[in-house]
């Protein structure tokens, strides 16, 4: 039975969105910490990406973020964290924040957050992996993103199964786990087909 020790949330860098979404970041992260799963993400200190790394901390968890070289000022690399990795560029950081991760965790954000889902998603869709994906749709936040792949389904662009990868969620704790239950299930699954 594999057990979920470790998720990847992609989320925004700045200060300037909703309160409740770092509000729900702050819930997630403390969840994280009490049910012992590490935090990997992007390595920033500020924005809903600084309250989760933030809340993990206060509440006793690991964080491990990934940032390359040249964000370190730009987006103010957390200097607190369990373990900081620099790496050269954007490429090798969501390898890494990949490679770490059981899962994979979307929290309300901006263009750079929109981006690693995407690519998190098709990965998954071509078969590259098959980790878990949810969303946390804090305030109904993407639930114009929910349209815009349903709409893909429709013109048939991409298949059913595809937008069936993402799990939306309305909580922290749903978040968890769907995330714990999709692992599990994974494994009972390829025990099976040996
Ligand atoms: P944002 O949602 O725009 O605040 O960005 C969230 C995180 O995604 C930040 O850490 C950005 O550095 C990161 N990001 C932005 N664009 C990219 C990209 N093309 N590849 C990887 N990460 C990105």
């Amino acid at each position: 039975m594999s057990h979920l020790t470790s998720v990847c949330v992609y989320c925004g860098s700045s200060n300037n969105g909703p309160t409740s979404h770092r509000e729900a970041a702050n819930a997630l992260g403390k969840m994280m910490a009490e049910r012992g799963i590490g935090l990997v993400y992007g390595g920033g200190r500020a924005g809903v990406m600084g309250a989760v790394a933030d809340s993990v901390l206060s509440a006793g968890g690991k964080v491990t973020g990934i940032i390359p070289d040249f964000l370190m000022r730009h987006e103010v690399g957390h200097m607190n964290i369990t373990e900081l990795e620099v790496v050269d560029t954007m490429h090798a950081r969501k390898a890494r924040m990949a490679e770490l991760s059981d899962a994979f965790l979307i929290l309300p954000g901006g263009l750079g957050t929109l981006e690693e889902y995407f690519e998190i998603v098709t990965w998954r869709q071509l078969g590259l992996h098959d980790k878990p994906i949810a969303v946390l749709n804090t305030d109904g936040y993407w639930d114009r993103l929910r349209d815009t792949v349903n709409g893909i389904v429709e013109a048939n662009y991409a298949r059913p199964e595809s937008a069936a990868m993402t799990s939306y969620v309305g909580t922290a704790e749903q978040a968890l786990d769907t995330l714990e239950r999709q692992i599990s299930g994974s494994e009972h699954l390829s025990s099976e087909m040996l």
